[in-house]
């Protein structure tokens, strides 16, 4: 089982590894950059190849590194299109120091354009921003629907990749608590949910889970986390998630609301508890 939580990057890579470690991760997602901001650190080459070292030393699953929020690939302003598939380049190019990982992004906010034209645009923007033998695979989130969100069904997440060009080098994370929102009843069918996702995507694409609870009903495309356990999706439901034989060898990553880091060693602990093959 492969298990960890989003961790803050402001003391650098080095330190989310032995923070990742303190509270009982052997994976992590960070922000590749500040959320709110569109500035990049200076890339810290030596910083990122000690976390290297530390993630081959320790056995790390894959991370699953996340693209701001304020990326929008698919915009209705054109600027707004290119600084997304400019920083995700660069984001991209500078994970090539942490090969092997992933990369998590929302496909987009299609600003009453429609969701057809996004996910043409969000395509083009991929083939664009992707490159031949990268050491990164791409993963699209999948998303609650809320406003004019893209990748709100499987069939809209299908569409983007069929319309990409290095398909081997895309993937699916899967939000828990944006598919439930999303209409997708993983509490009382999680089986049939995930037939749905083998017919439409195909399981060989899905490559990691983000673990949060809900704050809202089934369907309600609001996407607010909670913590594993206080929502609606309930403890139950995870236990068969991380025992679930397609899932259970994946990155699961625990995006839930925490005071500090320790609120996700007491998460990461109770569902390796629940983990009894
Ligand atoms: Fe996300
Ligand atoms: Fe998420
Ligand atoms: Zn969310």
């Amino acid at each position: 089982m492969h298990i960890g939580c989003h961790l803050s990057s402001s003391k650098g890579y080095l330190a989310m590894g032995q923070e990742a470690l303190r509270i009982g991760a052997d994976t992590f997602s960070f922000f590749t950059r500040n959320p709110r901001g569109g500035s990049a650190k200076a890339a810290d080459l030596p910083d990122m190849l000690s976390l290297r070292e530390l993630l081959e030393r320790e056995g790390f699953a894959p991370l699953v590194a996340h693209a701001p929020y304020t990326y929008n690939l698919c915009s209705d302003r054109e600027s707004n299109r290119q600084f997304a598939e400019r920083s995700m380049r660069e984001d991209l190019e500078r994970l090539e120091a942490l090969p092997g990982n992933f990369y998590n992004f929302h496909p987009g906010n299609h600003m009453k354009q429609g969701s057809g034209q996004a996910i043409h645009i969000i395509a083009a923007s991929l083939n664009s921003i992707m490159w031949e033998g990268m050491g990164t695979t791409i993963l699209l989130e999948t998303m609650a629907g809320k406003g004019t969100e893209v990748g709100r069904s499987f069939e809209e997440i299908a569409s983007i990749m069929e319309k990409a060009d290095l398909g081997d080098r895309l993937g699916v994370c899967l939000d828990t608590c944006h598919v439930f929102d999303g209409g997708y009843d993983i509490v009382n069918d999680l089986d049939g949910v995930l037939s749905e996702f083998d017919r439409i995507i195909g399981l060989g694409h899905l490559m990691a889970l983000h673990l949060n609870d809900s704050r809202n009903p089934f369907g309600s495309h609001k996407d607010r986390h909670e913590k594993i356990g206080l929502g609606t999706i309930g403890t139950e439901c995870f236990g068969r998630i991380v025992n679930h034989p397609a899932l259970k060898d994946l990155p699961l990553i625990l995006e839930t609301p925490q005071e500090d880091n320790d609120g996700y060693a007491r998460e990461i602990a109770m569902l390796r508890n629940m983990y009894a093959p």
